[in-house]
């Protein structure tokens, strides 16, 4: 073991494990692919005021869980906490809503970082994949994301989750509703830092965890009395869809989420395996985002579903994600002419798309074998002097054992046929 360690709250990806990441990421992208999604990249680092004005100052992403920095230049810069930020003002920088195709809609797949207490499902270092559909006020986006991240998390074969699915109003209703809140908090017995956040941002009081805060809650008004006709008729609208769509789920109307920017819709989809860290994913309306970093009126929808805890899902629910073996055929080469007239047969056989690896090294064939077997080929190839003056190798099946010379000019056929 060498001196270093990662860093608290981070973990490496390793195989065989890290494959079942690469499949998460696969299964969340897929149904986005198919749905006119584009890919989009942005930098792990953005100017700090980007996340501090399109997440919010009062969220606890800004004021608690940023790595921001000052660099020898100067500029006051965040590793990005979340996506859509960044997302959306790329999309501004851009113009891409400007190229007359709304929404604009993108998908992206990276790391994210927040300071967080380091426990199981909670990282500092951990990984997303997301959509944004920018640009469009219809229900029929909201639910489209929403039917695709349920498609995502079913094609990976897990049962276990509930999507929960709230409306937060519009700029005309939320305010009003947000008085009325504050005027219940403000008689609670609450410490110090919540009665803070009654001020800043009361509707999260709502989502506050503790018994003896949940207990005195009873009785608060609640955002869905308060929703005005235009975002009463939308959210039903959403709400139609999904069950026209077979997607289940529950009305949650405590579930604010931790982003300032939403609106209207806004959803959670939680996994009943995973304790504490029970949310795999979230998403929902922000029509005020783009205004709130200087762009246009834009009313856009998306989520983030967490790829770290997708996979505690996996493993709570015993699922084990189809991963194919990685190498196919594996070739053990005897002496120096076998090594280069194997080592040719490798790039061959990969070349014609055959997943294929080799005894590096020059080790003996007893150590070569093993290795073949931990790679988990199907195949081995074998061959000594007195083969390849045959003009042959041997092939061996893994599975039965059986062995069989064949010519070095049929070998890429002939394994291509067997694997086939
Ligand atoms: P939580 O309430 O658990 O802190 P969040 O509301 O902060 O979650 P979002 O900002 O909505 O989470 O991010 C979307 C998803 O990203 C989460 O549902 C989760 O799966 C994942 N995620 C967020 N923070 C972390 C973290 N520190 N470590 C691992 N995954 C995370
Ligand atoms: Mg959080």
């Amino acid at each position: 073991m060498s001196t270093f360690q990662a860093p608290k709250g981070t973990y490496d990806l390793i195989p065989p494990d890290s494959a079942k990441y690469l499949a998460v990421r696969e299964a969340i992208s897929a149904p986005l692919k198919n749905s006119g999604y584009g890919y989009i990249e942005t930098p792990g680092f953005e100017d700090v005021a980007l996340f501090a004005r399109g997440v919010g100052e009062s969220t606890d992403i800004v004021s608690k869980e940023m790595y921001a920095f000052e660099t020898k230049g100067g500029d006051k810069l965040a590793l990005r906490p979340e996506g859509t930020a960044s997302v959306l003002r790329a999309a501004l920088e851009a113009n891409l809503h400007k190229a007359g195709n709304l929404p604009v809609k993108l998908w992206y797949s990276g790391s994210y970082y927040r300071y967080e207490r380091p426990q199981k499902g909670r990282y500092r270092h951990f990984s997303q994949v997301g959509a944004e559909a920018i640009g469009t006020e219809d229900p029929a986006l909201d639910a489209e994301l929403i039917i695709l991240a349920d498609q995502a998390y079913r094609s990976l074969g897990l049962r276990q989750f509930r999507i929960l699915l709230n409306s937060l109003g519009d700029k005309e209703c939320r305010p009003v509703y947000r008085e009325a809140l504050q005027t219940f908090l403000r008689d609670l017995d609450l410490d110090e830092e919540t009665r803070r956040r009654i001020e800043i941002n009361p509707l999260r009081v709502l989502d506050d965890k503790r018994p003896d805060v949940q207990k005195q809650l009873t009785g608060a008004p609640m955002l869905r009395d308060f929703l005005c006709d235009g975002c009463k008729a939308y959210h039903e609208e959403v709400r139609d869809l999904l069950t026209a769509a077979g997607v289940v789920y529950e009305d949650d109307e405590k579930l604010v989420r931790g982003l300032d920017y939403y609106t209207r819709t806004t959803f959670e989809f939680v996994h009943d395996g995973l304790g504490s860290q029970s949310a795999v994913g979230g998403g929902g309306r922000y029509d005020g985002l783009s205004e709130m970093i200087g762009g246009p009126a834009l009313p856009s929808v998306g989520w983030a579903l967490g790829v770290d805890r997708t996979v505690l899902a996996l493993e709570a629910e015993g699922i084990e994600v189809d991963v194919p073996a990685t190498t196919s055929v594996y070739a053990v080469p005897l002496g120096d002419e076998a090594r280069r007239v194997l080592f040719g047969l490798v790039t061959e056989l990969r070349k014609a798309g055959v997943a294929t690896d080799f005894a590096f090294g020059g080790r003996g064939l007893k150590g070569a074998m093993k290795s073949a077997n931990r790679s988990g080929a199907r195949f081995t190839i074998v061959a000594g002097e007195r083969d390849l003056a045959e003009g042959a190798v041997q092939l061996k099946d893994m599975e039965s054992g059986e062995q069989e010379p064949v010519a070095l000019d049929a070998l890429v056929a002939t394994v291509r046929a067997r694997l086939a």
